[in-house]
């Protein structure tokens, strides 16, 4: 069985949520579109991926090489890493996230075999979580707005270790939908932004 390397654990993660200096939303919030948001949780995938390019060459041979290699080989931010690395052969996208590009979408579904196939402690449901997030905002999979925006709103708490429960995801979901993104930025944790509509000043 291939050795299922943990991958965002070598950098420690911000002890708590802080206004980015960039942009000043919640660090992480504008990713990938503000540079600083980018850079900060980029940061976790870049280590990962140093560690195994110091033993490399190319880097483009690698990123080949990585995305060749049988599930699990390499840490999951790894196959993220290559992927930007080493664009689409037919959309010429950064791979898995060309629209509407058959090749790109059985990349990006072929990536989440690591998490279902990984032995337990490989991979923690907030890792799984902050990897799908950075995935759907760089254009990989559905692009349904309410999607992108639970994982926009999302993003700050999952890079502070932070996960949400089956039930808060939902909650959250029916607020999105019901339009209340701007008061579910507000909110400073995911048990906030679940229990928006219990606030009084919504129900008096
Ligand atoms: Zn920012
Ligand atoms: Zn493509």
């Amino acid at each position: 069985m291939p050795p299922y390397p943990p991958g965002a654990r070598l950098l420690a993660r911000p002890e708590a949520v802080e206004p980015c200096p960039a942009c000043a939303d919640p660090l992480g919030r504008g990713y990938p579109t503000c540079p600083t948001c980018a850079e900060r949780v980029d940061a976790f995938w870049k280590a990962d991926w140093a560690a195994l390019a110091a033993a490399a060459g190319d880097e483009r041979e690698l990123a080949a090489a990585v995305l060749a290699a049988p599930l699990g080989t390499h840490a999951w931010t790894c196959t993220d890493w290559a992927m930007r690395v080493f664009p689409c052969p037919v959309c010429r996208s950064e791979l898995g996230t060309g629209p509407a590009c058959p090749h790109c979408v059985k990349a990006d579904q072929a990536r989440w075999g690591w998490d279902h196939a990984a032995p337990a402690g490989a991979i923690t449901a907030n890792e799984h979580a902050l990897r799908l997030a950075v995935a759907a905002l760089r254009g990989a999979g559905e692009r349904r707005d309410t999607v992108l925006a639970f994982w926009r709103l999302s993003l700050p708490f999952l890079l502070v270790g932070a996960v949400a429960t089956p039930v808060q995801v939902g909650r959250i979901r029916v607020h999105l939908i019901a339009g209340r993104a701007d008061e579910l930025a507000e909110a400073p944790d995911f048990a906030a932004m679940a229990a928006l509509a219990d606030l009084p000043w919504r129900t008096g």
